[in-house]
């Protein structure tokens, strides 16, 4: 049997882990804690850890890890910014998943704009208080609205399918085209557009990609969804362009302090972060939990190729979905 060490484990994920262990020769023991530093020494007896976006794999992380004895990192999410490829090369295998269902991300990312756009959210609250009064709840319609999109690897063109089926006019940015898209550069894509949706992944170059600057080439009124990674958004900046109005509304699944308290349950904690207080206090801002993922789908797709990787890896010698640190692509 291969050990496996699977960190921050949530109930949803060992159902879909359990299902497919015993049929890879892979025993689990899932771990309550975050990897960071400081939980590191439980991986010790494992023969690889998985981990989830807000694990640590920092440089400290893995020497410990390798020293432990551990030989690899199975991510299981397709985002790899929490690990320090250049540390672990030579000294873990990094593996992650590239695609587990990009449809339930995109589809996320149409509901949080649906809903802001519709104000489905209040009407739901207000009908339950038997509040039938529509006033405050006026929207517009998504047809013939420009949608920009930053990012079109799979998430990306999955939401712009979704985009075009609203009858939208799509632009999009991509170091990378494909074929069959409307590619404009980065400036063009804020400055016309209606609605922009983030589908990049957060590396040196994408981080704080929208600011103060690339919010002030934005139209009045823009709508911004990001279902990415919250480092893509200088928060802050994201806050004054909504309390100055330039920002129509926000639609984030992700932000960038959200290590601290996504996946919790923090309702009866003080909220220190302010900015997020704020955010969250805005009638045109809709958060949810990092939860674009979270499809049974998904979550099955996710548990299968993160054990394959495993099996793979340890019985086979291959390197299955490995991590690139150099092009940020996935170079298997
Ligand atoms: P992907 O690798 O298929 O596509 C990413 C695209 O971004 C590629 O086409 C790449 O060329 C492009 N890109 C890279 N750097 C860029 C830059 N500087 N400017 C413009 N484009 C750039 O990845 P994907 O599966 O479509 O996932 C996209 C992102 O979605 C991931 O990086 C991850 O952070 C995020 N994600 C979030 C969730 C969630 O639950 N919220 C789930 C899965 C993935």
């Amino acid at each position: 049997m291969i050990k496996l060490a699977m960190f921050d484990t949530k109930p949803y994920d060992k159902e879909g882990f359990s299902a497919h262990a015993e049929e890879y020769g892979i025993e689990i023991k899932y771990l309550e804690p975050r990897l960071t530093e400081d939980t590191a020494g439980l991986a010790e007896g494992f023969d690889a850890v998985c981990v989830f976006v807000n694990d640590t794999v920092s440089a400290p992380v893995v020497e410990r890890l390798a020293a432990l004895g551990v030989r690899m990192v199975a991510l299981r999410c397709s985002g790899f910014n929490n690990v320090d490829c250049k540390a672990a090369r030579g000294k873990l295998f990094v593996s992650r998943v590239p695609a587990y269902s990009p449809y339930a991300v995109a589809e996320h990312a149409a509901a949080l704009l649906l809903t802001l756009v519709r104000r489905t959210h209040k009407a739901y609250i207000r009908t339950r208080d038997f509040n039938f009064s529509l006033s405050g709840l006026t929207g517009f319609d998504l047809h013939g609205k420009t949608v920009g999109v930053v990012g079109t690897g799979r998430i990306g063109r999955a939401f712009i399918d979704i985009c075009r089926g609203f009858g939208m006019r799509v632009l999009a940015h991509d170091l990378f085209p494909s074929d069959g898209i409307d590619y404009v550069n980065l400036d063009r894509l804020l400055s016309e557009s209606d609605v922009i949706s983030l589908h990049c992944p957060l590396t040196k170059e994408t981080y704080h990609m929208i600011d103060s600057a690339a919010i002030g080439r934005m139209k009045q009124g823009v709508y911004i969804v990001n279902t990415s990674r919250g480092a893509l958004i200088d928060a802050e900046d994201l806050l004054d362009g909504i309390k100055s109005g330039r920002i129509g509304g926000a639609c984030l699944d992700v932000y960038e302090e959200e290590a601290e308290f996504f996946f919790e349950d923090n309702s009866d904690a003080i909220m220190p972060d302010d900015v997020l207080a704020r955010l969250l206090s805005m009638p045109n801002v809709l958060i949810s939990s990092h939860q674009a993922f979270l499809t049974r789908e998904a979550l099955s797709n996710i548990a299968q190729t993160t054990l394959q990787n495993v099996n793979e890896f340890f019985r086979k010698g291959e390197r299955p979905n490995a991590v690139c640190d150099s092009c940020g692509r996935n170079c298997g």
